[in-house]
């Protein structure tokens, strides 16, 4: 027997898109958030660099613009009036951040700083400009902390260290979900008229990663198992410059402070790649000039190894401006590396870092199930683990937590409005029948083989097969191999049957999500055959707009992936050579 609750809303993760979904909801619906962490553990609180919003409180800027640089740095596979409304009402959000009390850096004069950060420019591509606001190089951590006490302050219902396992869709409805308690291992159902998956990324499916340990793609991967396709999933992005060896985040904040990448030489290589933007090119473009750099012996070693690396100078930056405007980063490098960036140069290279893929949604986070969208009632998504597309080919530094408070808010309005004329869901004890089995069936004592081998064998497999460059021969390989991991997975058993924090057992349904999101991501790579944005193919090396200015629908079936396609909105600008 189960404990069955009973919600009008229930927002699956904390972070930032769950919270701020949250604070809309909860202001007309009785709302739980669940959360396998604790809210403010959120990967949203080690985001670095800043909000985008063209609030030209430092120089001109624009919304239009804004846009423009988005749907521009997306290489177009971007769905248009969805950027535009991220641009536009970037900047009401900001205010609104700034109203609930975060405590942005401040210009002279007492308004709101912005710095500058890669991609984004002045009047359609003439060079950088100040777009970013920040905290710090702490914004994320700000954000959360300002959306969780308003949260608080509502009354939201926090269910703090539950973890989701299977959604409950029923006639094309959603009616709740299954999940485990941690501190006991019993599990629950949450009835609810309408559910918010907001539970962030999966670079873990990734050796090396800017994510923490608990973006394992749960969400996106629990609604592919239950017949969900996933959006754009080829499309991941590596952000250029990740502590060398650990991958740890560098924010793009040093390049936008001033901070220069150069090679063995001393070189700064941008030059050659990017006469215009420089170190502020997107970022598909950084990462590839780097690999390329080093594949051509110019890397610090000069050995031309993958694992080679180059340069992020910001000696030049002074210990002033980075102990104000970087401290966060001036810790890492002292811990990680024993450097400090005022003295000596910082070893960088490229990490697994964010999906531009996802849930498919429409502008109100509705979740949509096929190339004609049609809407699935009461399901939504939002922030990192959702495709709206705003992001396309490549996602802008700092679009992201704009995507968070722009899409998880309007996301939580929606709800609000929908729970008014839907019916309470009615669900039965044996809705969590397939979660039981699959913990049954994990823990049922007979012996098997360890996950954290298949873990890391796919790691290594997405990292080397399905990287920064990619071609059909390893792509395959990737897509066989995954397949024999995903066989060797359904013997995994976890000798720790213990039912209180059984964290072995987390890992192993963990390990099945990303396992579930590699095969996805893998195949979907292979069948498109071109390069755009952060996939980009020496066996295709041209972006193709007659055949692939579309976006891909990746449908789990079993084994197997089927793939369909959608029309890409490009209402607005004509697709263009992507050059800065
Ligand atoms: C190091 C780093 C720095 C970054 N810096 C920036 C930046 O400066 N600017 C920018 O725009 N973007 C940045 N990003 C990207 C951005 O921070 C993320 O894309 C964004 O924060 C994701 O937010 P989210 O709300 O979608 O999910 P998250 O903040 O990742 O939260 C996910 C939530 O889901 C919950 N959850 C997950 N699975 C389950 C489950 N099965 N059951 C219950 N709960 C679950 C978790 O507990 C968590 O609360 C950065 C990312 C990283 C990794």
């Amino acid at each position: 027997m189960q404990v069955i609750h009973q919600f009008d809303t229930v927002i699956v993760g904390s972070g930032g898109a769950g919270l701020y979904a949250a604070l809309e909801a909860s202001q007309k619906s009785r709302t739980a958030v669940l959360s396998k962490l604790h809210p403010v553990r959120s990967h949203t609180g080690a985001a670095q660099g800043g909000i985008s919003a063209a609030l030209g409180n430092v120089e001109e800027d624009k919304a239009e613009w804004h846009a423009f640089d988005t749907v521009k740095g997306g290489d177009y596979l971007v769905d248009q009036q969805a950027a535009q409304t991220l641009a536009e009402e970037a900047i009401q959000a900001v205010y609104d951040l700034e109203n609930r009390g975060l405590p942005f850096n401040r210009t002279k004069d007492g308004r709101i700083d912005q710095r500058r950060f890669g991609g984004h420019t002045r009047n359609f591509g003439e060079g950088p400009v100040h777009r970013a606001c920040y905290a710090a190089d702490r914004t994320g951590h700000m954000i959360l902390q300002t959306l969780y006490q308003q949260c608080i302050k509502n009354k939201v219902s926090f269910f703090d260290e539950y973890q989701v396992l299977d959604v409950i869709l029923e006639d094309n409805t959603c009616k709740g979900v299954v999940v485990v308690e941690l501190a006991t291992g019993e599990l629950h159902i949450f009835a609810a008229k309408a559910v918010l998956f907001a539970t962030g990324g999966f670079g873990r499916m990734f050796k090396i990663t800017s994510n923490a340990y608990a973006n394992t793609g749960d969400g996106p991967a629990v609604c592919a198992r239950r017949g969900i396709p996933l959006e754009d999933m080829e499309f991941y992005q590596f952000h250029p410059t990740g502590i060398m060896g650990l991958g740890i985040l560098i924010s793009e904040a040093v390049r936008g402070e001033g901070g220069i990448l150069r090679n063995r030489k001393g070189e700064r290589f941008m030059e050659r790649y990017s006469p215009k933007l420089l170190d502020l090119a997107p970022r598909d473009i950084v990462a590839r000039s780097i690999q390329t750099e080093i594949r051509a012996g110019m890397g610090i070693r000069g050995d031309s190894k993958i694992d080679d690396y180059v340069h992020l100078d910001a000696t030049h930056l002074g210990k002033e401006t980075l102990k104000k405007k970087l401290p966060d980063i001036t810790d890492f490098c002292k811990t990680y590396l024993g450097i400090d960036p005022a003295d000596a140069p910082i070893p960088v290279l490229p990490t697994a870092h964010y999906a531009m893929g996802g849930i498919p949604t429409d502008m109100h986070g509705r979740v949509l199930k096929d190339a004609d969208n049609t809407i699935v009632s009461g399901l939504y998504a939002a922030g990192e683990c959702a495709c709206v597309s705003v992001h396309g080919a490549n996602r802008l530094g700092t679009n992201s937590l704009l995507d968070l408070v722009v899409f998880g808010r309007r996301a939580g309005q929606h709800i609000a409005e929908y729970i008014k004329s839907a019916k309470a869901a009615v669900v039965d004890d044996s809705a969590a029948n397939d979660a039981r089995e699959w913990i049954s069936r994990i823990t049922d004592g007979a012996a098997g083989p360890h996950g954290g081998h298949i873990s890391e064998e796919m790691q290594t497999t997405m990292m080397e097969k399905v990287g920064i460059y990619r071609n059909a021969q390893q792509m395959q390989a990737a897509v066989d191999e995954i397949q024999a991991l995903r066989k060797r997975y359904h013997a995994v058993r976890v000798q720790d049957t213990s039912k209180s924090f059984n964290t072995d057992l987390l890992e192993v349904i963990e390990l099945g999500n990303l396992l579930d999101l590699s095969l996805v991501t893998a195949a979907a790579a292979l069948q498109r055959q071109e390069s755009r944005g952060a996939h980009s193919r020496e066996d295709f090396t041209e972006r193709d707009d007659e055949k692939w200015l579309r976006h891909s629908l990746a449908y789990l079936e079993g084994d197997t992936v089927r793939l369909d396609y959608k029309p890409v909105d490009t209402s607005i600008w004509e697709p263009k050579p992507r050059i800065y």
